[in-house]
């Protein structure tokens, strides 16, 4: 699998220094003539030279149009096909043309330098029709097929996927999607039976969803990923912000496995679940807004599920999809270290959305006394009726000293509104365990004002660490590369 930077970077010198600092990482380059300060022989074969000098396989040349996503140049049709034939040159192994475009200059002048030509395709309206036909034309006549659409949802990415499998024996080709919901293509390109992935350095991004290489290989082992990987992943909408490919990929690579945890940006879960079933996919964690959604979905789900409301967990068993939820009892493993977890004690609960009725269920479990207050109070009142415990309205008096322990559950205190405050009128006494579940940022300013009154305080990355280790262990159990 090749992982080809494109050389984005604003200034010409920081595009040779990107090429250097991220070789480790590389197998390609692709310069862009579009976002070439210095379009001259010169520049050129410094960059052919830079890469040599890396090790790099593959150097494609492209001069994109702007139609395609190219930057704007002042330059006519005649003149761009003109500028791409002179400047190729010995180093460069491909050359990318558009499709539709006629170019017998810069298809000759390939062809006597032994140059390959990928012809592409870029539709950022969605997933065009006939791609299979498509690709299998271009293949045909001896090039290399690149389609970069932009699926914007689960039944355009299912679109992709069948197109990837009816296209799956043209080995040399590039499928990609752009975007969110196709940034599942960069990171594990096996998926869609591409060839090669993109990638950029620096601020500039070469094309919506590109990652650098860094994150490519440190996070995704891109360069390891084969036919027999195992796909693990993570649905939500949004899903890219999510830290659980930083945690679950490390321990894959840990325990030397062949499976990779990749994001997938999901608008309808059913639609999901047949992708999931089409690629493979041995389990998955599941984000906002698909916990209660997706239990619908699967064949069986542990009581916890049916008591919380809420499945976080799916993997693939002998029986089916099976879906659990690890919040609960990752929500509680930081407290199981502390003597709070006492019968008849006093807990606080801050909001009362979808982690929190999993947080309500556990205190209620472990035999806490639980009063609930919410931004709106028709949901605390909701929330307390369906587990029998208490809430009081927001604006009410809350004496300070009555709680043992407080769970801030909302998501007031995110970036990018870090000085919100859930609560704000609420004294500390300082002998309370505050236990806040929001982990970016690590610091809010509810915790921060917690801390300084004296509070024993837990951040929420301690619950985000234990219920993803507990996902890990259901992952491992369903990974089992014989049985493909
Ligand atoms: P959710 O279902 O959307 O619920 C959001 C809650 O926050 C509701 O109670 C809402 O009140 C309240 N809220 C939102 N904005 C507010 C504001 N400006 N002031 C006061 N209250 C506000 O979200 P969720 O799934 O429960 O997640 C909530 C937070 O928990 C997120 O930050 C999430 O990252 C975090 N979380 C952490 C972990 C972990 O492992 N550490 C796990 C899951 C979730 P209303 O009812 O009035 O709208």
């Amino acid at each position: 699998m090749l992982r080809c930077l494109t050389l984005t970077a604003d200034s010409d010198t920081d595009k040779l220094r990107n090429i250097r600092n991220n070789s480790q990482w590389l197998d390609a380059i692709e310069i862009r003539l579009d976002l070439c300060l210095q379009r001259n022989k010169g520049f050129i074969t410094s960059l052919v030279d830079t890469a040599c000098e890396a090790s790099l396989s593959v150097v494609i040349l492209s001069f994109r149009r702007e139609e395609d996503g190219g930057k704007k140049t002042e330059l006519s049709e005649a003149e761009r096909l003109n500028l791409l034939e002179q400047l190729l040159c010995p180093g460069i192994t491909h050359v990318d043309i558009e499709r539709g475009v006629t170019a017998p200059g810069v298809e000759a002048r390939a062809d006597e330098l032994g140059i390959e030509v990928i012809r592409s395709l870029h539709d950022f309206q969605g997933v065009p029709a006939s791609m299979t036909e498509l690709i299998e034309e271009i293949a045909a006549v001896g090039e290399i097929p690149k389609i970069a659409c932009y699926p914007s949802s689960s039944q355009d990415v299912l679109e992709l996927i069948r197109i990837a499998r009816e296209t799956f024996r043209i080995k040399n080709k590039i499928v990609l999607g752009m975007g969110a919901f196709g940034f599942f293509s960069r990171v594990a390109p096996q998926l869609c039976g591409s060839m090669l992935t993109f990638c950029s350095a620096g601020e500039r991004s070469g094309a919506p969803g590109q990652t650098s290489p860094r994150e490519l290989e440190e996070v995704y082992r891109v360069s390891q990923q084969n036919s027999h990987t195992v796909y693990f992943g993570i649905i939500g909408n949004p899903v890219l912000h999510s830290k659980s490919p930083q945690l679950h990929n490390p321990w894959f690579a840990e325990g030397r496995m062949n499976a990779i945890y990749v994001p997938f940006q999901v608008d309808d879960v059913g639609l999901f679940m047949r992708l999931a079933e089409q690629l493979g996919i041995r389990g998955f964690s599941v984000t906002v807004p698909h916990k209660q959604k997706i239990i619908q979905q699967v064949d069986r789900v542990e009581e916890a599920v049916q008591s919380i409301g809420s499945c976080n967990t799916v993997i693939r068993t002998s029986e089916g999809w099976v879906g659990s939820n690890t919040d609960y009892q990752g929500f509680l493993a930081p407290l199981k270290r502390t003597d709070i977890l006492s019968v008849g004690n006093h807990v606080l609960v801050i909001g009362a959305g979808g982690v929190a009725r999993t947080v309500v269920y556990a205190l209620v479990q472990a035999g806490l006394v639980v009063t609930i207050v919410n931004r709106t109070d028709e949901k605390a009142a909701g929330l307390a009726a369906e587990f029998g415990v208490n809430w009081k309205p927001m604006q009410s008096q809350l004496s300070a000293g009555k709680f043992e322990l407080i769970v801030q559950t909302t998501s007031a205190g995110m970036e990018p509104n870090t000085e919100i405050d859930p609560l704000p009128g609420y004294k500390f006494k300082g002998s309370e365990i505050v236990y806040e579940l929001i982990y970016a940022p690590e610091q809010t300013r509810f915790l921060s004002r917690a801390g300084d009154a004296g509070c024993r305080i837990i951040g929420g990355r301690e619950m985000l660490h234990a219920q993803a280790l507990l996902q890990f262990e259901q992952f491992s159990s369903a990974y089992n590369p014989e049985a493909e």
